[in-house]
């Protein structure tokens, strides 16, 4: 079956073509600057050239009617019809406490990832208007929604709610959500597969260790804790954000600097994290590379990365009273073998052994912990595209 998969973005929109039994991506490709100057389409089809058209799109409908075109397209498309796609599958950021699972797309639902719009300002407009744009350019063709949020939906209450005046919870639902949600599943399911657990009776904590970065703990299949709140800001340091601060730190460089709330809240997001205490970039390359010519900045950064990684990583063992598994996934978390090493350094106590070996491995899955580690370690490269096309496959199929 051909799942169309769609990530819309505030001016981009990504896609994959995938055909789920075989797991193959027919095609991908990537709209940018839509609704600015400079629009561009990518379009890479399995097994032909590369397709690029640089054509205004002054909206998502014009970049989905784009796409629609490229996948048909006499010499780079993959498909004859539009009948050949079965279902599509879009990526929502946010889905409050109403979805943890994927969802087939009517009204109702439109409603409500339109509500979700305070708490996703950035992703839930231009995801609802892809999935608009979908609709009106495949009538009939079913649209399934996952959320990012869906999978730590069963968290329990004393794990999501923040220690804030019970009003607020009651009338805004301001709680912790966590995001990313589609790779800890995925990541945490395939691990259960490789590792031979007992699904009803495992610990697993997945670290996705990338440009955003989120640490979850998985006990029998399930999220019960997980380190993005309310917002993807909280808990891990990233490439640009700071992850956990005190509140206080916002009222400190809004009164210093002049600056509003939502001002330092785009710090935060944007300039803070590696790139903001490097002062080098948000790209851990980058930050490794300077570390190595001796930028004092770049090691710290490096340092505190690690140290914030290992300290959760401690929080959710005792959690869970225990842990099976640790899973390393995402960018930083598949390629880099010296930050797996040197989180793995603080886990010790926990009679963690990493295999030498494990220094080399980029983006493979693998067991990288020796034979008599207490805990086993691995390294499963993350595809949310995947898991959407088969979350959306099971609900259509
Ligand atoms: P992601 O957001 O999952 O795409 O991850 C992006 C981050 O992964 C970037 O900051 C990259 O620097 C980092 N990354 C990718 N490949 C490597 C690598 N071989 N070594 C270290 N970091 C890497």
């Amino acid at each position: 079956m051909n799942i169309l998969i769609i990530n819309c973005g505030s001016s981009s929109l990504k896609y994959q073509l995938i055909d789920t039994d075989t797991k193959a991506v027919l095609a991908k490709g990537i709209c940018e600057r839509i609704g600015i100057e400079g629009s561009k389409l990518t379009h890479e089809p399995k097994g032909k050239d590369e397709l690029v058209v640089e054509k205004p799109m002054k909206d998502h409908q014009v970049a989905v009617d784009m796409v629609m075109k490229a996948l048909l397209h006499e010499e780079f498309g993959v498909i004859k019809d539009i009948s050949e796609i079965s279902a599509v599958g879009h990526r929502v950021l946010h889905g409050s406490k109403y979805y943890s699972d994927p969802v087939l797309i009517d009204e109702n639902v439109k409603k409500v990832i339109e509500e979700c719009f305070d708490l996703g300002p950035l992703h839930n407009p231009p995801n609802l208007t892809g999935i608009k744009a979908c609709e009106a350019a495949m009538p009939g063709i079913p649209q399934v929604a996952v959320f990012d949020t869906a999978f730590h939906q069963t968290m329990p209450e004393k794990a999501y709610r923040y220690a804030i005046p019970n009003e607020y919870y009651e009338k805004y639902g301001i709680r912790r959500y966590g995001f990313h949600g589609t790779s800890h599943s995925y990541v945490s399911k395939r691990t259960l597969e490789i590792s031979g657990l007992d699904p009803n009776n495992s610990k697993i904590i997945v670290a996705h260790l990338g440009n955003g970065a989120s640490i979850s703990a998985v006990v029998n299949g399930k999220c019960v804790d997980t380190s993005m709140g309310l917002t993807p800001l909280e808990g891990l340091i990233m490439g640009t954000r700071s992850g956990d601060i005190d509140a206080g730190v916002v009222q400190y460089i809004a009164n210093k600097e002049k600056k509003s709330v939502d001002e330092v809240l785009d710090i935060l997001n944007k300039q803070s994290g590696m790139l903001g205490m490097s002062e080098i970039s948000s790209d851990f390359r980058d930050v490794y590379k300077a570390e190595v010519a001796g930028n004092h900045n770049a090691k710290v950064a490096n340092e505190a990365f690690v140290y914030r990684v290992a300290k959760y990583i401690g929080s959710y063992v005792a959690a869970m009273n225990g842990i099976d598994a640790l899973v390393f996934t995402a960018g930083v978390g598949e390629n880099d073998g010296l930050k797996r090493w040197e989180i793995c350094e603080y886990l010790g106590y926990l009679g963690v052994k990493l295999e030498d070996s494990q220094m080399k491995l980029r983006g493979e899955e693998a067991l990288i912990s020796t034979p008599d580690s207490k805990v086993k370690v691995y390294v499963v490269p993350t595809n949310e595209e995947l898991s959407i096309a088969q979350q959306t496959y099971s609900l259509v199929k």
